[in-house]
């Protein structure tokens, strides 16, 4: 389940989400007041942000009705839920040097919905079957990349490594709750679960074994 908020931006647009991303990034470029945001997708932009060591902000996000049909999105787009993102392609980005690499990232993280188009990628929060496409709607198949792991993540652990943990559990139907970046009982309970389906150790705790079998 998606966990999307309602925001203001005359209210809270310089509100800091994260450490790197503000409300107003994520309103519809309409101008409209009013947006909606899954929180989910923050600590896969963040980590993606770490990842290509270069600021950036979604192209689009939100969309209202009218906005969305200017800009030829389809009738049932996520983007009219706050629930899809289109991350541009820089050429100032490490790491991932081409909008393929993009893909790959974002499919080693778990997102479900990616579509490639030439100079960015749309990437959305559904959960159920994936669409991993290009703008052709041609069906793809995309690889992974290396996520480094950046320390053990137990109960009590608060950072962007639990958020997108929590992402990919929850995208392989663990129910972990939101990624929330925070671990709490429910993360842990679904590592444990993660843990006895792959025959890992059963500790709770998302050490290297655990992050190689996740990522
Ligand atoms: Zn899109």
């Amino acid at each position: 389940m998606a966990n999307v908020k309602t925001y203001y931006k005359s209210k809270s647009g310089e509100t800091n989400l994260t450490d790197n991303f503000k409300v107003k990034e994520f309103a519809c470029k309409d101008g409209t007041d009013k947006l909606l945001l899954d929180m989910d997708i923050l600590p896969i932009l963040e980590r993606f942000r770490e990842y290509v060591e270069a600021p950036y902000s979604p192209n689009s996000a939100y969309r209202t009705v009218s906005h969305n049909k200017k800009e030829g999105g389809s009738s049932n787009s996520y983007h009219l839920y706050g629930r899809a993102f289109d991350i541009p392609f820089k050429s100032s980005y490490k790491n991932l040097t081409s909008t393929d690499y993009m893909c790959k990232f974002f499919n080693t993280l778990g997102l479900k919905g990616i579509i490639k188009y030439p100079t960015f990628v749309h990437i959305d929060t559904r959960t159920g079957s994936k669409y991993h496409a290009n703008n052709k709607k041609q069906r793809l198949t995309f690889g992974t990349v290396n996520i480094p792991f950046k320390g053990n993540l137990k109960n009590g652990s608060k950072n962007i490594y639990v958020g997108i943990m929590q992402f990919k559990l929850k995208m392989l139907g663990y129910s972990v709750g939101n990624a929330d970046m925070i671990f709490g009982s429910n993360t842990e309970k679904a590592v444990r679960a993660f843990q006895k389906a792959n025959n890992l150790s059963v500790d709770g705790i998302c050490g290297k074994n655990t992050w190689a079998k996740l990522f």
